[in-house]
C-alpha cells in the first residue's frame, strides 16, 4: 500500500477536507496496513478516536508508533491493586484518599476553594510501596493509569523523550480520569546542572513541565505522581509543581509482620506462632517491603530444600508431606536477603521530610 510516512518515517497526519466528514481512520490509515505490526498501530489508534472517528485534536501531529508505545507499553488497563495489599502506611493512605482520589471521583465538588493539586509526589527508599500506592490510587478512583520511568526516558528514547512525554500527556488526556506515574522522577527534573547538561535532556524537561503547566490550569482530570529515592535532587520548579509531598518510610515492624502473614497466607504455607513473628520482626528492623517480601520468597524454598537435601526427587516430592515453614527458615533467609537501605540514608529523607514534606 502507499505510505503515509515521511521519508524519516514521521507520521503525516491525513488531511481534512473542510467540514464534510472524511471517513473514519480505519479507511484513512487503512491503506499502508498491510502487514500486522501496522495493524495494531490501526488497532490502537481506533481506540482512541472520538465518536466522530476522528483522532483528538492533541494526538494528531504525533507518530503512530508512539503513541502505541503508550497505549501497549506505559498504560495499564488493570492495575490491580487494592488499599488492602499495602501494609502499614495508614496516615498516607488516608491523606491520598482525601487529597487525590475524592478529587478525581467528583471534580463538580473539588473545584474552586477545593481544587486540588493536580502533582504528588512519593519520597522514600526503594521498595516501600510508592507504585503500589499509585496503582491503589488509580485503582479507587477508576482512572487509568500510566507507568513510566523517567530514566528510561532519558536512556531508551534518547532523542525522542520529548515527543513520547507529548503521546504520554496526550493519550492520557483522552482515558480521562488518567494517574501518570512517574518513577525516578529526580532524573527528569532534576536541579543538577551537570557539566554541559544536555541540550536534549533540558528540552526534555521543560517538555514536562509545560505539559503539567497545561493540565494544572485546566479542568483536565489528571493526577501526576512522581516517586522518588533523591528527593534532595529536585528543583524548585519541580517542588512547585508537585504540591503534596508524602513520605512514605520503610514498614514498622506490624507491617513487616503484615507482609509475612499475608504472603505466606496467600500460599496457605502460614503456619508461624506469635512467638515466631516476633522474632522475625525483630531481626527485620531495616528491611523494605520489598526486602521483605524476597525474604518470604527464600525462607519458602526451606522446607523444599530440606526434603531435596534428605534424597527426595523433586519430580516425585509429595507436596502435602512438604514440612511448613518455620522460624529457622527465616533466620536462614536473613543471611542471604540483607536489607537494601542504609539507617545512614533514612536521615536524609526525614530532613527533607521536616523541609518540604506536606505531613511533617
Ligand atoms: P517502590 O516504593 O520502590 O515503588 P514498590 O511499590 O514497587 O516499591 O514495591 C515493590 C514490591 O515490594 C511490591 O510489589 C510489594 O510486593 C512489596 N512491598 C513494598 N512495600 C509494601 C507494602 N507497604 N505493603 C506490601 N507490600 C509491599
Amino acid at each position: 500500500g502507499v505510505s503515509r510516512r515521511g521519508v524519516r518515517g514521521n507520521f503525516i497526519p491525513p488531511i481534512r477536507s473542510n467540514g464534510s466528514n472524511t471517513g473514519n481512520l480505519t479507511a484513512r490509515i487503512g491503506a499502508k496496513c498491510d502487514d500486522s505490526a501496522e495493524d495494531s498501530t490501526r488497532k490502537c489508534l481506533e481506540l482512541l478516536c472520538g465518536p466522530d472517528g476522528e483522532l483528538p485534536e492533541k494526538l494528531r501531529n504525533l507518530e503512530p508508533r508512539l503513541i502505541e508505545h503508550v497505549s501497549n507499553e506505559i498504560m495499564d488497563r488493570d492495575p490491580n491493586v487494592r488499599w488492602d495489599d499495602i501494609a502499614g502506611l495508614e496516615h498516607a493512605k488516608k491523606c491520598v484518599t482525601e487529597m487525590v482520589v475524592w478529587p478525581l471521583l467528583r471534580p463538580d465538588i473539588f473545584k474552586g476553594c477545593r481544587a486540588p493539586g493536580r502533582g504528588l509526589l512519593l519520597f522514600g527508599p526503594p521498595g516501600t510501596g510508592k507504585t503500589m500506592i499509585g496503582k491503589a490510587i488509580a485503582g479507587e478512583a477508576k482512572a487509568t493509569f500510566f507507568y513510566i520511568s523517567a530514566s528510561s526516558l532519558t536512556s531508551k528514547w534518547i532523542g525522542e523523550g520529548e515527543k513520547l512525554v507529548r503521546a504520554l500527556f496526550g493519550v492520557a488526556s483522552c482515558r480521562q480520569p488518567a494517574v501518570i506515574f512517574v518513577d525516578e522522577i529526580d532524573s527528569l527534573l532534576s536541579q543538577r546542572k551537570s557539566e554541559g547538561e544536555h541540550e536534549a535532556s533540558r528540552r526534555l524537561k521543560t517538555q514536562f513541565l509545560i505539559e503539567m503547566e497545561g493540565f494544572d490550569s485546566g479542568s483536565e482530570q489528571i493526577l501526576l505522581i512522581g516517586a522518588t529515592n533523591r528527593p534532595q535532587e529536585l528543583d524548585e520548579a519541580a517542588r512547585r509543581r508537585l504540591t503534596k509531598r508524602l513520605y512514605i518510610p520503610l514498614p514498622s515492624a506490624e507491617a513487616r509482620a503484615w507482609i509475612v502473614r499475608n504472603l505466606l497466607e496467600k500460599d496457605g504455607l502460614f503456619r508461624l506462632s506469635k512467638e515466631d513473628m516476633d522474632i522475625i520482626c525483630k531481626l527485620t528492623e531495616g528491611y523494605s517491603g520489598s526486602d521483605m517480601k524476597n525474604l518470604v520468597k527464600d525462607a519458602s524454598m526451606g522446607p523444599l530444600r530440606d526434603a531435596l537435601r534428605q534424597g527426595m526427587e523433586i519430580t516425585k516430592l509429595d507436596k502435602e508431606a512438604m514440612r511448613p515453614v518455620n522460624r529457622q527458615d527465616f533466620k536462614d533467609a536473613l543471611q542471604e536477603v540483607r536489607p537494601s537501605v542504609s539507617p545512614n540514608e533514612l536521615g536524609a529523607f526525614e530532613n527533607w521530610n521536616k523541609q518540604f514534606g506536606s505531613l511533617a
